[in-house]
């Protein structure tokens, strides 16, 4: 059984992260004798005894510990201020009304556990709206006082529906769309004629439901593919195991060869993690699961984090630090993979598992990391946080290997979610509401430094900046390796 501390901190130490405060269960999946009729589709026993003994907990009647999960809320309201500046939620930042806030989904779950039924009502439209603007930030996991991870709860909500009624062909496309562009390149011709033609993007929105305004992202024409190891990796430099994740295999593989060439300049032996000898499909890329995860597709979610685990396994079983360059895939590693009931692995791989920048202000702390980088003089350079970033503490890394170019003029960028978050900003309804959630604080931050370098790890940021104020931002990687070469 998993065990959960719901007042974790993730800032305390980035480097020795703690992945919410979760220890790996014993076994893959505990039994949930209070779940009265729900099949979860996560592993929620982190929550097992959660508000046990507590006459005030107000756990929901059914759902077993799933139920307790949504209990954590003590309703206090603070994600319901008044004062919305800085309050964790960024929907209810946008809309100011309580339905869309953390609380206001909260109660929405407990009303469709509580409700009499032979079966627990995820289809009630009650909780449809209350869910429809959760970004999946994890702002809340982090920022309310009892820890409320309205993220995740979502996550098992999706997957209750998805089993019911399958995905509709939008978020079915969002949940494949890096497998199917392996599966079928052609894919990417047919993304650039419709970015092209308004007629087609037109009826996409007619018919798919994908904002005519917003350009999809194009594969980038060769996909990345490993490089053969340097002849240093058969030295003794010390080890890292790159995760090329599907965003960056497909669409930026020039942000995977910018780490590697930072990390192989630096004095590591680079090794891109490929396949495990035993994988039934070994000539399909490796995937976190993450797309697959965000729209509820948690049976294949788990079916691609057995594949990358076993493919990990030998780093794993080395103590090899696992290098990764996004951070929804990457912290995905650290945090929901103990919800996927994956075993004792899990808890390894957390701990040995870094954002690029993570692994890099890590190692030059402890004296490791040998590279010494020329000046940007005074080039200006304005940092946006992914959301899981922040969320998860790597913003002072993120800083501090920056820090390491001479003659940065740094700041970052004091924003809440970029409103891109994933697919969120590419769905028709939501298009405004994504570009209304950037222009709370990001895109005037960029507008008033016109000229500065904008360095933004999320696929998803760097696409909302784009499309919100038409720059281009770049990886932490692709800074660092431009000041390697001065
Ligand atoms: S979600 Fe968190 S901040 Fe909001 S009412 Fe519940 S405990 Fe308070
Ligand atoms: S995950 Fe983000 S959008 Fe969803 S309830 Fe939490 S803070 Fe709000």
């Amino acid at each position: 059984m998993q065990e959960r501390n719901p007042t974790q901190d993730f800032s305390a130490d980035a480097f020795g992260f703690n992945p919410g405060g979760n220890a790996a269960p014993a076994t893959p999946s505990a039994p949930d004798p209070a779940a009265d009729g729900m099949r979860a589709a996560l592993d929620w026993s982190a929550y097992a005894s959660y508000g046990q003994g507590d006459a005030y907990a107000g756990i929901p009647a059914r759902g077993g510990h799933y139920a307790r999960a949504v209990a954590v809320c003590i309703g206090n309201r603070q994600c319901q201020r008044a004062e919305r500046k800085g309050v964790m939620c960024p929907s209810f930042r946008l809309t100011g009304e309580a339905l869309h806030s953390t609380r206001g989904r909260v109660e929405a779950l407990k009303a469709v556990l509580n409700a009499d039924g032979t079966e627990i009502d995820f289809d009630s439209p009650e909780l449809a709206a209350a869910m429809e603007l959760c970004v999946g930030c994890k702002g809340c996991k982090r920022e309310c006082p009892n820890g409320v991870d309205m993220a995740l709860l979502r996550t098992e909500y999706l997957a209750q529906r998805a089993r019911q009624h399958g995905l509709a062909p939008r978020e079915r496309a969002f949940a494949h769309s890096t497998r199917w562009l392996e599966r079928w390149p052609w894919l990417g011709a047919l993304i650039r004629l419709r970015n092209r033609l308004p007629l087609a993007a037109r009826l996409g929105e007619r018919w798919l439901g994908l904002a005519a305004a917003r350009r999809l992202p194009e594969p980038a024409p060769r996909s990345f593919t490993a490089p053969p190891p340097a002849p240093s990796a058969a030295t003794d430099r010390p080890r890292v195991a790159l995760l090329v994740d599907s965003f960056t295999r497909h669409f930026e593989p020039g942000n995977a060869s910018a780490a590697i060439e930072v990390l192989n300049a630096a004095g590591y032996a680079v090794e891109v993690i490929a396949p495990a000898a035993e994988d039934a499909t070994p000539q399909r890329a490796l995937c976190c699961g993450r797309s697959l995860l965000s729209n509820g597709l948690v049976e294949e979610a788990r079916a691609e984090a057995r594949r990358l685990l076993a493919a990990l396994a030998p780093a794993i079983a080395a103590g090899t630090p696992v290098v990764g360059l996004e951070p929804s895939c990457l912290y995905l590693l650290k945090d929901e993979y103990y919800s996927l009931g994956l075993g004792a692995e899990v808890d390894k791989l957390a701990k040995l598992a870094f954002l690029f920048e993570d692994f890099v202000a890590r190692e030059h702390a402890a004296g490791r990391f040998q590279l010494a980088f020329g000046p940007l003089s005074g080039e200006k350079v304005l940092v946006h946080g992914h959301c899981h970033q922040k969320a998860y503490g790597g913003m002072k890394p993120l800083k501090k290997a920056l820090a390491l170019i001479p003659g940065l003029d740094l700041e970052v960028i004091e924003a809440g979610c970029c409103g891109m978050a994933g697919s969120f900003g590419h769905e028709a309804e939501h298009h405004a509401l994504s570009l209304q959630m950037a222009e709370a604080d990001l895109l005037p931050a960029l507008r008033a430094a016109p000229q500065a370098t904008v360095v933004a790890d999320g696929f998803s940021c760097r696409q909302q900046i784009h499309d919100g104020a038409g720059r281009q931002a770049v990886h932490a990687a692709v800074l660092m390796r431009r000041a390697m070469k001065l």
